[in-house]
């Protein structure tokens, strides 16, 4: 497994690193077998958050008497100092742990949060308070906003950013340049573009091509995912023409108007999950499983058909995807 090393920290961090985000729907002595193998495989980044239900807590138990195997980060969408302390409390509670690597202020997403954050009563500094007292470590900000992390890596206050980055949204490449120069470690989520791409030993190379990028962090709920995954980082030799081929084929297919399942869109007040009803219409038409999409469709009570359009599910996207348009399309997709 390749290491990199995480920005100004000492830390060194596995190019691939484990998503918390899937082991929501395991269990705690899955995720046990989980992070066993990852260990095994070279694994030592694992990135987690507040907002994954379960997820810190299936770690903390997965991870008891192996603590200091792994480099664990993890993040709160408090935006004020107090909630940002119980945040960080709560997480060292239920990763069992006194210290915690990295403490990201997770999905900074407007100007008014990100001056929110950084106010005399902003989360930001009870980070730096929780640092100063040594339960965390280092500090990060993560977001979907170019713009916000643009200014965040000015700053001098954050050693690493999280924003998207896979073959199809490469639209930070120039913020990662720019975070590198200024050694600022950078994460990159939605490895597989919210699993819209299917071929994950290719995606994941590409992002690691990228040597301003310090670590992917696919998720992963299955040993085979283990194993795919972590062979990327093992072997990261340059793209052939073949796989360069692909990521333009695979480009061209799915353009930029394409749902990453980031459920922030969400509660729909029709009941309807968005990303849900989106990803059928994408088995059914790019995947060829139509039999088993419609099956899924149909039996799925709150459809496209009770979009009542009252947009309030756009102004929460980060990719501002016209949602109301595109469940138009689901609805056409399935006849409905
Ligand atoms: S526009 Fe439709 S899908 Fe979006 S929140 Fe409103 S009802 Fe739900
Ligand atoms: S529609 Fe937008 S906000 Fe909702 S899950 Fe997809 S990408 Fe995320």
């Amino acid at each position: 497994m390749e290491y990199r090393k995480l920005g100004k920290s000492e830390l060194k961090v596995s190019a691939i690193g484990f998503g918390g985000i899937p082991i929501q729907k395991t269990n705690k002595e899955q995720v046990k077998e989980l992070l066993i193998r990852c260990e095994e495989k070279g694994v030592n980044f694992i990135d987690t958050a507040r907002g994954y239900t379960v997820s810190e807590e299936y770690i903390g138990y997965a991870l008891e008497g192996r603590r200091e195997k792994w480099i664990i980060a993890t993040k709160s969408m408090a935006r004020d100092k107090d909630s940002m302390i119980k945040d960080v409390e709560k997480s060292l509670e239920n990763l069992r742990t006194d210290y915690i690597d990295l403490y990201q202020l997770h999905n900074v997403k407007t100007d008014e949060d990100y001056y929110k954050v950084l106010s005399e009563d902003g989360a930001y500094n009870a980070l730096l308070e929780m640092k100063g007292k040594g339960k965390i470590g280092h500090i990060g900000i993560t977001s979907h906003s170019l713009d916000i992390l643009n200014i965040a890596v000015e700053t001098g206050k954050f050693e690493t950013i999280m924003y998207p980055y896979n073959l199809v949204e490469n639209q930070g490449e120039k913020l990662f340049n720019r975070a590198k120069e200024l050694n600022i470690g950078v994460i990159a989520m939605k490895p597989m573009a919210g699993g819209a791409l299917t071929d994950g030993k290719l995606a994941l190379k590409y992002i690691l091509q990228n040597n301003n990028v310090t670590t992917a962090i696919p998720g992963m709920a299955t040993l085979e995912e283990i194993e795919e995954n972590t062979k990327v980082g093992e072997n990261l030799d340059i793209l052939t023409e073949d796989e360069k081929n692909k990521i333009v084929e695979i480009s061209k297919e799915l353009g930029t108007e394409f749902c990453r399942r980031c459920g922030y869109c969400g509660p729909c007040p029709e009941g309807i999950d968005i990303p849900g009803i989106l990803i059928l219409k994408a088995y059914k038409e790019r995947y060829g499983l139509q039999e088993w999409a419609e099956q899924r469709y149909y039996s799925i009570k709150n459809r496209a058909k009770d979009c009542v359009e009252c947009g309030s599910c756009e102004k929460k996207c980060p990719y501002d995807l016209p949602i109301r348009k595109m469940l138009k399309e689901v609805r056409k997709c399935f006849n409905e």
